[in-house]
């Protein structure tokens, strides 16, 4: 008799993003003459930039040719790009991170999801909340938590995301974890990291012999200088940190697939009887088992944004979006609400001091505008609701001039 994995019972229905269609479905059937206007799911709505799809339809035709035609390669990545990510990403900005450091796949989601399975079925995991839920759902399917109550799964440690904190949850005297993810630009809150408040948790991961998964899939938003755009540029980190970047946010590969883990020789875990013992090797292991690699148009597409072109171009690409993330920033506060993120972040997380799904159905039925409910995001998310800035400009400025009128 096959038998399932007992802890995918244990998973909460992900009601948020369906909740939502039939929510706007019932609304539209109601209402089949009102213009509706998303902001809700974060995927972008800008087409691939021109120096990327040259590179995309190159890496195609060569596929085209014996001479050039490629079948399976290092599942590591081809070195071209590896060496493109650890030049552009990490040592032009003093990171002295190799190109064998550098993990290409086709994604951040399978990243940060599948990254859990090379530790101890007892570690103990800290998530942020508000959070990507993808965290905590691949640990509940490891089996290492409990069932949930009142949205939060036994056995997991939640970093509360606040007005209080600013929404960055610091190291606490007691905490005790050994896997912690974070994630600045943060999604859902849109809210970032200081350089002091990153060195806090790195200095905490070393005293306690932690790990830190870094997600910094939207990095490429940040505009204020002061900012560390990787964990790396923090002392220490190498050695306790493991970074997730991805090409979907910033060059707008949600639907070509690319993205990349970073660890260094340095950083390091410890097995069964407490001796140290490389990080690295553990991922190399699984990754070349389980992966056979990143399509090679793709990795030639992705090594594009690494050019003088596409740098230009994956500027104008986020700063067309932070445009957008101001519009509807500045409309928020205009209205008297306090909300974080929108500076250096697609994402505007908004309190409304209302139920999360009351406002949302208020926000459709007034503005005829879609918005996320925080409340999917965790138990800190009440109250709340994010806004995307990923969208056209023209449906920006309508969707906050629907929404004023509405709340005003
Ligand atoms: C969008 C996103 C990613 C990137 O996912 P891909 O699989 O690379 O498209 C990673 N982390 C967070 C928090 C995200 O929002």
């Amino acid at each position: 008799m096959i038998r399932i994995n007992k802890n995918y019972s244990k998973l909460q229905a992900s009601y948020l993003f369906s909740n939502i269609a039939k929510r706007v479905a019932q609304f539209q059937e109601g209402n089949p003459d009102r213009e509706l206007i998303k902001l809700g799911i974060g995927d972008v709505t800008r087409a691939l930039p021109s120096s990327v799809i040259a590179a995309f339809h190159e890496g195609v035709d060569d596929m085209a040719r014996e001479s050039t035609f490629k079948g399976y390669g290092p599942e590591q990545g081809y070195p071209f790009l590896r060496e493109a990510i650890a030049e552009g990403d990490f040592r032009s900005r003093g990171c002295n991170i190799a190109a064998g450091d550098v993990f290409v796949s086709d994604g951040a989601k399978c990243d940060t999801g599948n990254f859990q399975e090379l530790f101890a079925d007892d570690a103990v995991i800290a998530v942020p909340d508000p959070v990507y839920p993808v965290y905590v759902d691949t640990n509940v399917m490891a089996g290492r938590t409990g069932y949930s109550e009142n949205g939060r799964y036994e056995g997991i440690v939640y970093l509360e995301s606040t007005e209080e904190n600013n929404y960055v949850p610091l190291p606490y005297d007691g905490l005790r974890a050994d896997l912690i993810y974070l994630c600045f630009p943060n999604n859902p809150t849109g809210a970032t990291a200081t350089r002091a408040q990153l060195e806090s948790w790195v200095d905490w991961a070393l005293a306690n012999k932690a790990l830190i998964l870094f997600d910094a899939a939207y990095v490429s938003f940040i505009r204020d200088e002061s900012l560390p755009h990787s964990i790396f540029e923090i002392e220490g980190a190498s050695r306790c940190c493991v970074e997730f970047r991805s090409f979907s946010k910033n060059a707008g590969f949600t639907g070509t697939r690319c993205g990349y883990v970073v660890i260094t020789d340095e950083c390091t875990v410890y097995d069964g009887e407490g001796n140290p013992c490389p990080l690295k090797p553990l991922w190399n292991r699984r990754h070349t088992t389980k992966f056979n690699g990143t399509s090679y148009p793709v990795q030639k597409a992705a090594a594009a944004v690494y050019t003088e072109e596409g740098k230009k171009q994956v500027r104008e690409l986020t700063d067309y979006y932070l445009e957008n993330a101001k519009i509807i920033r500045e409309g928020v506060q205009s209205l008297g609400y306090h909300c974080v993120g929108g500076d250096n972040s697609p994402y505007i997380w908004v309190k409304s001091g209302m139920d999360s799904w009351e406002a949302f159905d208020m926000l459709l039925s007034k503005a005829g505008v879609v918005i996320t409910p925080g409340s999917g995001f965790g138990k800190c998310g009440d109250g709340y609701f994010r806004i995307s800035a990923f969208n056209d400009r023209d449906k920006v400025i309508k969707a906050m001039e629907k929404i004023k009128l509405a709340l005003s």
